[in-house]
């Protein structure tokens, strides 16, 4: 596990002074607001999305926020570790658990590049994660907006709340450009090249 800070992304533009401001007035709620600024813990998120892609494994990844660091990394290594609850929201909190040394992980935020499935807003769920921010929408498997909606579920006693849409085109075209490239290799292996 790597503990990244936002230091580089805060250094740069034009808001330089206001930002550097707001986190030394309220460094627990800084990741929330780097969040429409550009999306820096996405990008880590994504660069776990790339480590899947590299093993063959539909490239996914997360990381979770705590105080403005990095605390739990994952991508999706289900096909490696041959474990169906290896989803990289999964290994992210589990990361975290281990950092925090506990299970409650209420003041955490969790970047994910794909809408979450059911398995994994149960997990979000269970660890009381405080936010959650997704890039694109999973319409085949997503459990916050497109099957279900459980993170706003009154049945629940739990319910974070929801950012999505930040990097959704590169948190997409990672996913898509893998699925062209299953499609590509076998059209190329059922010709027989
Ligand atoms: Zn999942």
């Amino acid at each position: 596990m790597a503990t990244s800070t936002p230091f580089l992304f805060a250094l740069e533009g034009r808001s330089n002074f206001l930002i550097l401001t707001f986190m030394l007035w309220s460094p627990e709620r800084m990741s929330d607001f780097l969040i429409p600024l550009g999306g820096y813990y996405m990008g880590l998120a994504l660069d776990e999305a790339r480590s899947a892609a590299e093993k063959e494994e539909v490239p996914v990844g997360a990381v979770v926020v705590f105080n403005g660091r990095v605390i739990g990394r994952g991508h999706n290594r289900r096909e490696e570790l041959q474990r169906p609850f290896a989803h990289a929201e999964i290994l992210a909190l589990e990361d975290a658990s281990l950092h925090l040394k506990s299970w409650r992980l209420h003041e955490c935020t969790l970047y994910v590049t794909l809408e979450p499935c059911i398995m994994c807003v149960g997990a979000i769920l269970q660890a009381r994660v405080q936010r959650l921010v997704f890039g694109c929408l999973d319409p085949k498997g997503g459990a916050v907006e497109s099957l279900y909606r459980l993170c706003e579920d009154s049945r629940l006693n739990h319910h974070p709340a929801v950012t999505r849409g930040i990097l959704e085109k590169e948190c997409a075209t990672i996913l898509s450009e893998f699925f062209a490239g299953l499609r590509s290799n076998k059209r190329i292996a059922n010709s027989g090249e």
